[in-house]
């Protein structure tokens, strides 16, 4: 299973991502821990990007995409993949077909999970007391949730019209988002056999 999560910051998709990393057992790749990693280790590309992710801008396409080529050119993404946090603009979304092409491992399904604006505000707030994320300040998740609707609102539309967006109803518990998340991924599967 190859597989997209979309959806705005606080969305709930990096704990889905995990929960579905261990049910589908593939790799959960988060652009966002890629980067996060690179700044912890001080290389000359997380200090690039350290102070464009505290100002909760994007980072460039160049240095995300290097970081995912080299992430998806691991043995590991055999049986597939979770992508968390990219494609985030139009422009990812067409470097990465090109290089899933360049791979042989094409998309599945684009799964979107969506929240309303004000419940996002507040479970990112409280991400920010439990994890004390420095991109979590009230400045940065209302410009995070700007570049959201600005640039990575359309990439959904995108997948629609290739027929592999799959939407789910991300309020509630954890729990029955997943339940909700593992019925859709259902249906898409039986709906792209009948279709094969
Ligand atoms: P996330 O953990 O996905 O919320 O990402 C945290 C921050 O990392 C974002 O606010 C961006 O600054 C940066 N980032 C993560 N993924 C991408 C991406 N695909 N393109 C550009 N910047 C990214």
């Amino acid at each position: 299973m190859r597989l997209v999560l979309l959806g705005a910051p606080g969305s709930g998709k990096g704990t889905q991502a995990a929960l579905l990393r261990d049910e589908l057992k593939v790799p959960h790749i988060s652009t966002g821990d890629l980067l996060r990693a690179a700044v912890k280790a001080g290389t000359p590309l997380g200090l690039q990007a350290r102070a464009v992710m505290e100002s909760g801008r994007l980072v460039s396409d160049d240095i995300v995409l290097g970081m995912l080529e080299e992430r998806l050119a691991k043995a590991d993404i055999g049986d597939g993949f979770i992508l968390d946090g990219y494609p985030r603009n139009l422009a990812q979304c067409e470097a990465l077909e090109g290089l899933l092409e360049r791979l042989d491992q094409p998309l599945d399904v684009a799964l979107k999970l969506e929240v309303p604006a004000e419940l996002l505000v507040e479970r990112i707030a409280g991400r920010a007391a439990a994890e004390g994320r420095r991109d979590d300040t009230p400045a940065t998740v209302r410009e995070r949730l700007r570049v959201y609707e600005e640039q990575t609102a359309p990439v959904a539309g995108h997948y629609e019209e290739l027929g592999k967006l799959v939407i789910v109803d991300g309020v509630g518990e954890v729990e029955d988002v997943f339940r909700r998340i593992n019925a859709a991924l259902d249906a898409a599967g039986s709906a792209a056999r009948l279709r094969a």
